[in-house]
């Protein structure tokens, strides 16, 4: 894939750029390398301080960042500026608790006793160079939420952005230099995927963490197993969202509205299998995609847009076949199921939602990267959870109900990395992400996430030691 610009909403090439040659890549490595040997004796109040002026230079910079992202994968102007913000809270919430969050763990001194020890600790240290290979479809929060914890921590990063989103992956790495991380701290390699392995296998770096699909990821963690290194895989997901009988059903049915078409359906946590109780499924049906036909789908620069178009033109191919396979296969079209009217220079798709899905259609298993809606009514609980975690992903889940039973029944049975009770999946600083089956290994955010690119150091201290 080149390393380029290419409007999603007209098609147009704007900036193209060279990836980088191998030794433009070593002095890279090296400095990144480099790099680490101080930034690891840093002190957390420094790397804080760092960290704030970097947030705040994002805030200054919103407005451009946002057209910029915009530009490069099509979502809508206000969702990119709203991401933009959200990356500046996590860099500060991680400024503020990374030395909370990796102090010292003290056992009880009784528990270790018997191993011989006076006293012992669990110290984090830093693992060293990480590579973090990215996806577009959150081009600035994907990084952040990495690069953030990493730096934090004391690692160096080396960012492997999508080749589509070249411009944000260079203003990441300006934005750290402006800020006044020294040199190789942070760094973008412009480089395409076949370039990754050589990366990944060099000894100077530690581990590695990937955000996109399976085969991108099964690509990675494979070399990365072969090198004995740590990986954190955030991957592809279907997630459901079940509406019980005791739900709010309007509520549920707006709210799942926006679950399915934030960032024009191109979110691995947006909601993509509608399970609805057959007591509520004819009132949320109809509003449901009375919703959804009543989303304004054009320029994602414009304020009023909803839904803007796919990030590539391969992306709309995708989500076309498995629409298609669906209707071959006996599903209905309640609303979309097409491109739409007038709008034929970009990568548009209508908000869609089909119905009538049975298991022999690609995507009842798939994942749908798109504003298509995929609706099953259920009898009970039992056939909805059932349904629920009838995907190869596991990456979260919505369920809308009032019952506490019910709640503590989903917690216990549903095979996701999150549950969310009346709202729809949403990653916070202060909250784990992350999933299990093939939406991957590993937690990003929170203290989990902070601590995966450290070594959970033990230190023990024999008679002798407090001398
Ligand atoms: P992708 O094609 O897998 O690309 C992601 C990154 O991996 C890009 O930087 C890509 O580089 C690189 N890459 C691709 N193949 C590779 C390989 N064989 N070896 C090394 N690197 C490789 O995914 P995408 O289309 O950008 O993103 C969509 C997918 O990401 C969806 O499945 C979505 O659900 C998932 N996703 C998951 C999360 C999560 O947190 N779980 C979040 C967002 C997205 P190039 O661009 O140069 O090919």
């Amino acid at each position: 894939m080149p390393i380029a610009t290419v409007n999603p909403a007209n098609g147009e090439t704007l900036r193209t750029f060279d990836a980088l040659d191998e030794r433009e890549t070593e002095r890279r490595l090296a400095a990144a390398h480099r790099a680490f040997h101080d930034h690891r004796t840093t002190t957390f109040a420094e790397r804080a301080r760092l960290m704030n002026r970097a947030a705040d230079l994002l805030d200054e910079d919103q407005q451009e960042i946002a057209r910029t992202m915009t530009t490069e994968m099509g979502k809508p102007v206000k969702a990119a500026r709203a991401e933009a913000a959200k990356c500046a809270k996590a860099m500060r919430w991680y400024a503020a608790n990374a030395e909370r969050l990796l102090a010292d763990e003290h056992p009880d001194e009784a528990d270790v006793k018997d191993s011989g020890a006076t006293r012992a600790r669990v110290h984090y240290r830093p693992l060293g160079v990480v590579l973090a290979v990215m996806p577009w479809n959150f081009p600035l929060w994907q990084v952040m939420r990495f690069a953030a914890p990493a730096l934090m921590a004391g690692n160096t990063g080396l960012l492997k952005h999508a080749s589509n989103v070249p411009q944000t992956a260079l203003y990441i790495e300006d934005l750290f230099t402006r800020a006044g991380f020294p040199a190789g701290v942070f760094q973008t390699l412009l480089i395409g995927s076949g370039a990754v392995e050589a990366v990944l296998r060099d000894p100077r770096v530690a581990a590695a963490t990937l955000t996109g699909s399976e085969p991108a990821g099964r690509s990675v963690a494979s070399v990365a197993g072969d090198e004995v290194k740590k990986t954190v895989l955030e991957l592809g997901g279907s997630d459901p969202y079940v509406v019980l009988p005791s739900a709010d059903v309007e509520k549920a049915a707006d709210t799942a509205v926006t679950a399915r078409v934030q960032n024009n359906g191109q979110s691995c946590i947006a909601a993509k299998r509608f399970i609805v109780h057959t007591d509520a499924y004819d009132a949320f049906t109809e509003r449901f995609t009375a919703g959804m036909r009543a989303l304004t789908v054009g320029d994602p620069l414009e304020e009023s847009t909803d839904v803007g178009p796919l990030s590539s033109e391969q992306g709309r191919a995708d989500l076309e076949e498995l629409v298609e396979d669906a209707l071959a296969k006996g599903a209905t079209v309640l609303c979309g199921g097409g491109r739409p009217a007038g709008l034929d220079r970009g990568w548009f798709y209508e908000p869609t939602v089909l119905t009538g899905i049975t298991p022999d259609m690609r995507i009842h298993r798939e994942e749908t990267f798109g504003p298509v809606a995929t609706l099953y009514r259920v009898a009970d609980l039992d056939e909805a959870v059932d349904l629920a975690n009838d995907t190869p992903f596991g990456l979260s889940s919505n369920v809308w109900t009032r019952d506490a039973g019910e709640m503590d029944r989903c917690v216990r049975d549903l095979e996701a990395g999150g549950v969310f009770f009346n709202g729809m999946t949403a990653s916070h600083p202060a909250l784990p992400f992350g999933g299990v089956k093939r939406s991957g290994y590993g937690r990003e955010l929170a203290g989990h996430g902070i601590r995966e690119f450290c070594n959970a150091t033990t230190v023990w201290y024999g008679p002798g030691s407090d001398a």
